[in-house]
């Protein structure tokens, strides 16, 4: 169906159901409590409805199912082809329902439907696919042995896989990790964030119709403190696999040495640079780069490039051209193809948003775009801010904001913007804008960070591993064939072999 206008959207708004229960064991389940708590539009402030509050006991339903699921064997130990029949139908049943989702993410994240189109109707599916046609290409190896024996290693998947996510990109987040998950054949336990909870529930009753078996995937919407912390501390989950801010992240591993050592997968925040070095163009190409790099997804985005390092000689020319940029955007309601950028998530994030701008004002970096909130709007929007003169060292040039802030901080020499750019507790990512391959090299080497992205901002795709350096993230990696290494063991089995 081809569907251009706003009115079009809030017309499919206007019909859809949306889910309001657990998902547990192949069926909708209220909360065993009875809790619920408000799901709100963050772009209007209306209520969209009320969901399961799962805390402790539903964990613990949703665990058991998991572990029946996965010790039947029915997906656990199936052929690699009939986990591939069902991911690849699943994938075809989130193409067929793409517009629903996406209006249904748009709407609980505030998120543009031109994102939400293309991340649900487009990204997710091709994740389920990718790694459902993966299965029956991994092999396992042979070790060389003499002929007397054979050393055969194989890989298993780990067994109940608990995934909690975060609210900036909600079903994208559940795909990186579901996908890859499901392919190795783990059962899972999900919970997305509280803020965005409706559209994961709505892929696993999809799941259900393409024919995974009952119990594999459970989720169990709810807060931090009782649902999630429930499954960074439950002795029956055999791994954790987190994306979300790095304080959460630390406390899975307390959860895990406090419980039973799950290994625990982190994709966790980011402070990212954009460098610009002196013989690159600051073209057109350029500054549309460097302003997505910053403010795309509301900077909701966890390698936002927000400090952007710019020689002093071109500042003043970077600024105008980004300025201008900047005050091109459309900035307003999700459902409007039009719209580039949506609201923050809720109006706690727009408060924390909003402080920032303020503690930039405050230690004398200079607003010279935006700088507040967007007025005529219920939702909770924040005008897209640049600030100039920032100095590395500052509160905003330190902590991740996760808004529509744009920052620029000038370099006199290279090595002074690789400096400041590497002194970071965060490594996710960074964008390197140069024409001379022997600058580039020697940057993306020496960033310590998980993705170097040249002369585009660009965070890669479904085939390259996605993670974090120092404090962005663990050794695991999201995406890519090394996904799949946190949701599988490594077994050797030696038939006859050396003594001993
Ligand atoms: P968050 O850490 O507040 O929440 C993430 C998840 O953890 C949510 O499901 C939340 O309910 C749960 N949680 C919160 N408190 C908890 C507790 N005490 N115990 C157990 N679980 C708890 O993060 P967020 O605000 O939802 O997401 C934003 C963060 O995610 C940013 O820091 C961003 O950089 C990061 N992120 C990272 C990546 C990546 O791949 N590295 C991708 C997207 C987002």
């Amino acid at each position: 169906m081809d569907i251009a206008t706003p009115n079009d959207y809030r017309a499919i708004a206007a019909g859809l159901a949306f889910p309001s229960e657990a998902f547990i064991n192949g069926r909708f389940v209220a909360a065993r409590s009875g809790a619920r708590f408000t799901n709100l539009n963050p772009a209007t402030a209306a209520i969209l409805g009320e969901v399961a509050a799962c805390d402790e006991d539903d964990v613990d339903a949703a665990v058991a199912a998991a572990r029946r699921a996965f010790d039947a064997g029915a997906w656990s130990r199936a052929a690699p082809e009939a986990r591939k029949d069902v991911l690849l139908r699943l994938a075809a049943l989130l193409r067929e329902h793409a517009v629903e989702l996406a209006v249904m993410e748009s709407l609980d994240s505030g998120k543009t439907i031109t994102d939400c189109l293309n991340e649900v109707g487009h990204e997710v599916p091709n994740f389920f696919q990718w790694y459902g046609e993966l299965i029956d290409k991994s092999f396992g190896k042979v070790a060389p042995t003499d002929e007397s024996a054979l050393a055969l290693i194989v890989h298993e998947p780990v067994g109940v896989a608990g995934l909690v996510l975060p609210w900036n990109f909600p079903l994208l987040m559940a795909a990186w990790k579901l996908a890859p998950a499901l392919a190795a054949g783990c059962s899972v336990v999900v919970k997305p964030a509280e803020q965005t909870p409706l559209t994961v529930l709505r892929l696993a009753e999809l799941a259900a119709q393409a024919g995974l078996p009952d119990g594999v995937l459970n989720v169990v919407p709810g807060f931090g403190e009782t649902a999630g912390q429930a499954i960074g501390r439950h002795r029956d989950i055999d791994v954790v696999s987190f994306t979300g801010s790095t304080e959460v992240g630390a406390l899975f591993l307390k959860y895990a040495s406090e419980s039973n050592l799950k290994p625990v997968g982190l994709e966790m925040g980011g402070k990212s640079p954009f460098i610009v070095l002196d013989d690159a163009p600051i073209d057109d190409a350029l500054v549309s780069n460097a302003v997505s790099a910053a403010l795309w997804n509301g900077g909701q985005n966890c390698s936002a490039n927000m400090r952007q390092f710019v020689p002093r000689a071109r500042k003043d020319e970077f600024l105008d051209k980004v300025l201008a940029r900047v005050a091109a955007l459309t900035v307003g309601d999700p459902l409007d193809p039009a719209t580039e950028m949506g609201a923050m998530v809720s109006a706690d994030h727009q408060r924390r948003v909003l402080g920032y701008i303020e503690a930039g004002i405050g230690e004398g970096a200079r607003v010279v775009a935006g700088g507040g909130a967007l007025e005529g709007h219920d939702g909770y929007f924040v005008k897209p801010t640049v600030f100039d003169d920032v100095v590395h060292g500052m509160t905003i040039a330190t902590e991740e904001i996760f808004g529509p802030v744009l920052g620029v901080i000038a370099f006199s020499e290279p090595e002074e913007a690789l400096r400041m750019a590497s002194d970071s507790v965060y490594g996710l990512h960074a964008t390197v804008f140069t024409r001379d391959i022997d600058r580039a090299l020697h940057f993306a080497r020496r960033l310590p960070c998980g993705t170097v992205s040249i002369n585009r901002f660009s965070e890669g795709d479904i085939k390259t591993p996605f993670g974090g350096y120092k404090r962005s993230g663990s050794l695991a990696r999201d995406n890519g064939t090394e996904a799949i290494a946190q949701y599988q063991q490594t077994k050797t089995i030696w038939i006859g072999g050396p003594e001993g």
